[in-house]
């Protein structure tokens, strides 16, 4: 063991731990002048060109731009849907650029938990069963998971609605369950993909007030939104366009 034993498989100054200070943790997000080429025959489109971006625990960030400008090929990067053509990502300080399909499928279930616009719950499961999904995957056994998905649900608000299946629900209701869904195995980052855009305006807000209340209770929270009023409602916002992205100042004490 000569060479550099103080630094860690990562390369990084380990962190000890002594009990008194809180351990500084890796950022959620660590994207390092990611680009993404898709490939259809002979034309290539450059979907991201040299995006750098990190996001803390705990941040509440939401990602604009225009049709087109590559938010969904970055949600799917972040989501570790795909990986990048080159570049890296870290997520929670793993360096998941390179992992094969397996190993990505894996980080998914672990770290992340997603919200999308059609919600994206097994109509003949009820709430209950559908918000214990992720953990059936993760293979945790059943009475755990089942107490699991009730404190989950009563987290949204839905403790009297964990029988009724998504038909039996409102557009609200059942976004809610893919919230709680979202929540259940504690993940590192909640991802939501346009999560207002097929409700209604008052369930919109509730929506939105509950993303709020989850960042308050210390979530890190990345809403992908084209909606400025959505953004609004997040922290701080990162524009993007044409594949490159620009960080806005923060809004607190901002000129503009
Ligand atoms: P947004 O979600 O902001 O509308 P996308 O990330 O979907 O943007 O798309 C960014 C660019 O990449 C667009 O020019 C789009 O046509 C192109 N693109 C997206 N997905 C694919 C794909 N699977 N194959 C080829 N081109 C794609
Ligand atoms: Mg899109």
């Amino acid at each position: 063991m000569t060479g550099s034993p103080d630094l860690d498989d990562t390369g990084r100054l380990p962190v000890y731990d002594t009990g008194v200070l809180p351990v500084s943790r890796p950022p959620v997000i660590e994207l390092v002048d990611v680009t993404k080429v898709y490939r259809t025959g002979t034309l290539e489109v450059e979907a991201l060109r040299g995006v750098s971006a990190v996001i803390d625990e705990s941040e509440y960030v939401a990602i604009m731009g225009p049709s087109g400008s590559g938010k969904s090929t970055l949600m799917h990067i972040l989501g570790c849907l795909d990986v990048p053509t080159t570049g890296s990502y870290r997520l929670a300080g793993e360096d998941v650029s390179s992992m094969t399909e397996a190993e990505l499928a894996e980080i998914r279930n672990r770290r992340i938990g997603f919200v999308f616009q059609q919600f994206n719950l097994l109509p003949s499961l009820n709430a209950s069963r559908n918000v214990e999904l992720p953990l059936a995957y993760a293979g945790v056994e059943r009475a755990e998971r089942h107490e699991r998905a009730q404190i989950a649900l009563a987290r949204v608000g839905l403790e009297d609605r964990v029988d009724h299946r998504p038909g039996e629900l409102s557009g609200g209701q059942q976004q809610r369950v893919a919230v709680a869904r979202a929540l259940v195995t504690d993940p590192d980052l909640i991802l939501a993909d346009e999560p207002t855009g097929n409700l209604d305006s008052v369930s919109a807000n509730e929506m939105l007030a509950l993303f709020g209340e989850l960042h308050a209770s210390g979530r890190t929270v990345v809403l992908i939104t084209h909606e400025p009023e959505v953004a609004g409602a997040a922290q701080r916002t990162v524009r993007i366009r044409d594949g490159n992205i620009q960080e806005e100042p923060a809004r607190a004490g901002s000129a503009r």
